[in-house]
C-alpha cells in the first residue's frame, strides 16, 4: 500500500543521550530545548533519573544499560540521527552500552562528560569516571569537558591557559578527533580551548557573574550538536555555539531560588559573527 502522508522538508534528527532532570534547566530537557531552538529533530535515550530542582539534587538513579540498549536500537532502526551527543551516563555498564553503539554509530558523536552536577552532586562514580575514558573517548568526534573534568581526564592541573591547551591535547590522544575544552571557572575572561587537526584555537568572551548557570555544560554542547547536523564545519559550529551559551547565560530569566537556568530562547540571529 503507498504513503500518502504528505512529508515536510526533510529536517536534521539530532539524538541526546543524557539525564533526565525534572527541573527543565539541565540534561534531556536542556537538549531537548537547545535542539528545538536550533530547528532541528530531537530525540531522547534516557540513562539516569534526578530528582531535583534549582537548590538541590535529592536522587539520582541510574536506569539499566539493557533499557538504554532498547531504547537506542528502537531509535536506530526508524530514525538515525545525522548527530548525537551524551551527558550524564551515570555507571560504567551504561557507559559501556553507549561506547558499543558509538562504535558503529551512524553519525558524529559528541560527548559532554558529566561528572557531577550544578551543585555538586556525582553524576558518575570513579569506576564510570574511567571506562569513560577507556571506551568512550575514542570513539568521539568532539569531547567538551569543563576544567574539573578536563583535570580529570587529562590526569593533570588545569587552572590556566597554558594548562588547558597540555590538557586538551592529552584528551585528544584517547582518539577523539577534537577537545572543546571550556575555562568558564577561570578568573578573568571565560577563555575556551579548541584542539583540532593538531591546532589549538582560543575562544574567548566576557565573564557573566551569575548564579544562574544550571545546564550551561549541556545547553552549549547540544547547541553545537545540532549545528554539526546543519553541516557547520567544527570551528564555526563551536564559535555558534559559544555565542549562543553566552548570551544564555546574559539573559538567564532568573528561576527558581538556587542555580536558575540559563536562556533557551536566544534568537539564532544574534549569534552571526560581528561585523
Ligand atoms: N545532566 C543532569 C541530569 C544534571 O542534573 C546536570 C546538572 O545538574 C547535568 C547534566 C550537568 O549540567 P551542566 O550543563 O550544568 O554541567
Amino acid at each position: 500500500m503507498s504513503d500518502d502522508t504528505p512529508r515536510g522538508p526533510m529536517i536534521p534528527i539530532v539524538l541526546t543521550i543524557a539525564g533526565f532532570d525534572p527541573s527543565g534547566g539541565a540534561g534531556l530537557q536542556a537538549d531537548l530545548k537547545t535542539f528545538h531552538q536550533f530547528g532541528v529533530y530531537g530525540m531522547s535515550v534516557v540513562t539516569v533519573l534526578t530528582v531535583q530542582n534549582t537548590e538541590r539534587v535529592s536522587s539520582v538513579d541510574p536506569l539499566d544499560p539493557g533499557y538504554v540498549r532498547q531504547q537506542l536500537d528502537s531509535l536506530m532502526e526508524d530514525l538515525p540521527p545525522r548527530a548525537a551527543k551524551t551527558g550524564a551516563l551515570g555507571t560504567a555498564g551504561i557507559i559501556e552500552t553507549v561506547a558499543e553503539w558509538a562504535r558503529g554509530a551512524p553519525c558524529p558523536l559528541v560527548v559532554d562528560p558529566v561528572m557531577v552536577s550544578t551543585h555538586g552532586v556525582p553524576l558518575m562514580d570513579e569506576n564510570a569516571r574511567r571506562t569513560l575514558r577507556r571506551e568512550l573517548l575514542p570513539s568521539a568526534y568532539l569531547v567538551t569537558p569543563n576544567l574539573y573534568e578536563a583535570a580529570v581526564l587529562s590526569g593533570m592541573k588545569v587552572d590556566d591557559l597554558a594548562s588547558m591547551e597540555q590538557a586538551a591535547r592529552k584528551i585528544a590522544e584517547t582518539g577523539c578527533q577534537a577537545v572543546w575544552l571550556t575555562g568558564g571557572h577561570l578568573t578573568g575572561q571565560a577563555a575556551d580551548i579548541l584542539y583540532f587537526e593538531g591546532e589549538i584555537h582560543t575562544l574567548t568572551s566576557r565573564r557573566i557573574d551569575t548564579k544562574h548557570t544550571h545546564g550551561t555544560g549541556c545547553t552549549s554542547s547540544a547547541a553545537l550538536t545540532a549545528e554539526l547536523a546543519k553541516g557547520t564545519s567544527l570551528v564555526e559550529a563551536v564559535g555558534r555555539a559559544k555565542r549562543f551559551i553566552s548570551r544564555a547565560i546574559e539573559t538567564a530569566p532568573g528561576l527558581g531560588h538556587g542555580h536558575g537556568p540559563v536562556n533557551h530562547h536566544v534568537p539564532l540571529d544574534e549569534l552571526d559573527e560581528p561585523r
